[in-house]
């Protein structure tokens, strides 16, 4: 499957977001209203052009159908009334995602690395979540990557360095939190059932831990344990499965989502952060349509908290942000490229599904090698002096590729350098170009809807999200 097959409920959502409107702008009349249902949704490395090439490539698929509406507002999150932006440094710089989340989560600045606390002092800071908890909500975490990864992690735990995930995974267990549901618990393999282990530690700790898409579903509010920590049935790396690689084993973002208003609704209110945790990764490898795909999935989770907030409009808000850009993704019509990027839908799948099969077993010689990448990519993958060379590179055994040079890594940083140069050339082709594989220190959108949503106009600090949140709550 590629992205093409992933856009079929979106002509639905177009006619609901027409009467969304509506709705919003009544809202606005009634501001502070206290906002019991928060959703704060984080497109981790998803800056304005990421939303925006995915914005383009689904309003190029519909104009391939003839859909003469093919202009307006694609993206569920595009849509909502009001709008900021949001400057990201850390204060080591451009910040990682450890220091965003922290920013985000608890609306402290910290120095990359650490996770919701000053390293240096050892001061903790309290996170929205908990303080979500502490007022008798209900608090869901939800993401696409691990659940120890930095982003979910500055909402529920604390630690110097982000890589400290038994640690962290045991304050996982002993959060109190209602809800976790996202890819794998690290460092659950090693240890026995004596509490050091994450995942056991969270069964010990009153969750009903599912693994199995079967047990995932059947999960209803009382079904069992109290609490629910849900692993998804088919991670990779830690992480959920590509949504461009469409095999996500029947459980998805939005179904996570879905799942936690059903476990977290009730008179108290809830608080849910929902990570879209690919998007990054997508951008680091420079891979647009990979990137495209998390939006879009990461977009169809925002819209089922439309679908709730359109049932409690008045005390519900929904916040959309991320914590920075990655990839330094830019819309560049020098070539001549199409407006719309639908000829980003002959990409097959994610750069690694391409990575993995590249070895000289099948790939030796350029011309097959170049026949299977523009079999996978699309024709934009050019027989050039780039791809060629990155060709070479990769048919020669790892050791000898010289990848500790400053041009090899700048060409390829880590990634399989003849993977790394189609992708170039097939992104380029499309209209796309990319200035890093790192993150950026790009200004990053916010978008609102709902009771207290008109907070979050104008253009602030991350760390204000956590504050303007607090304030909404505290209505
Ligand atoms: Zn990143």
């Amino acid at each position: 499957m590629n992205i093409a097959g992933a856009h079929r409920s979106r002509r639905l959502l177009t006619g609901a977001l027409i009467a969304l409107y509506a709705a919003a702008s009544v809202l606005c009349g009634e501001a502070f209203a206290r906002a019991r249902y928060v959703f704060l949704f984080i497109g981790d490395g998803m800056g304005a052009a990421q939303r925006n090439a995915a914005e383009l490539y689904l309003a190029g698929m519909r104009e391939a159908l003839g859909d003469d509406s093919a202009r307006e507002s694609q993206l569920v999150m595009n849509s909502f009334p009001s709008n900021g932006m949001i400057r990201t440094d850390s204060l080591s710089g451009v910040t990682d995602s450890a220091a965003a989340g922290t920013a985000l989560a608890t609306g402290r600045k910290t120095v990359n690395g650490a996770v919701a606390m000053n390293p240096s002092s050892g001061e903790k800071f309290r996170s929205v979540a908990r303080a979500a908890k502490d007022r008798g909500m209900k608090v869901g975490i939800v993401t696409s990557a691990f659940l120890q990864d930095a982003t979910p992690a500055a909402f529920f735990g604390h630690s110097r360095r982000r890589t400290e995930y038994r640690s962290l995974g045991i304050q996982l267990s002993e959060s109190g939190f209602d809800y976790f549901a996202g890819g794998w618990l690290p460092d659950s393999r090693a240890g026995g059932k004596d509490g050091t282990n994450p995942l056991a530690a969270a069964a010990l700790g009153g969750y009903e831990v599912t693994r199995t898409a079967g047990e995932f579903r059947a999960l209803t509010p009382g079904s069992g344990k109290v609490r629910v920590l849900s692993i998804h049935p088919k991670t990779s790396g830690g992480y959920m499965p590509w949504a461009i690689d469409g095999d996500d084993a029947g459980v998805s973002l939005a179904d996570f989502v879905d799942k936690g208003i059903c476990l977290l609704d009730g008179e108290g209110g809830f608080f849910m952060m929902v990570e879209g945790g690919k998007i990054d990764i997508a951008c680091h490898a420079n891979d647009a349509a990979a990137a495209v795909g998390e939006v879009m999935a990461f977009d169809r989770a925002v819209g089922r908290a439309v679908a709730f907030y359109r049932s409690r409009p008045g005390e519900t808000l929904i916040v959309v942000t991320s914590d920075h850009e990655t990839g330094g993704m830019t819309h560049d019509a020098s070539g001549g490229a199409p407006l719309f990027y639908r000829a980003l839908s002959t990409q097959k799948g994610s750069y690694s599904a391409f990575e993995r099969t590249v070895s000289p077993n099948g790939y030796a010689k350029f011309g097959g090698a170049l026949a299977r990448a523009r079999a996978f990519f699309g024709p934009g993958v050019g027989d050039t002096k780039e791809t060629r060379a990155a060709h070479a590179l990769s048919m020669t055994p790892k050791d000898l590729r010289g990848a500790k040079g400053d041009e090899y890594k700048k060409l390829y940083a880590t990634y399989d350098p003849f993977t790394a140069a189609c992708l170039r050339e097939f992104n380029a082709s499309v209209g796309i170009t990319w200035t890093t594989f790192y993150h950026t220190g790009k200004d990053i959108p916010v978008s609102a809807i709902g009771a207290g949503a008109e907070r979050f106009s104008g253009e602030y600090e991350n760390t204000e999200i956590c504050r303007k949140i607090m304030e909404a709550m505290s209505d």
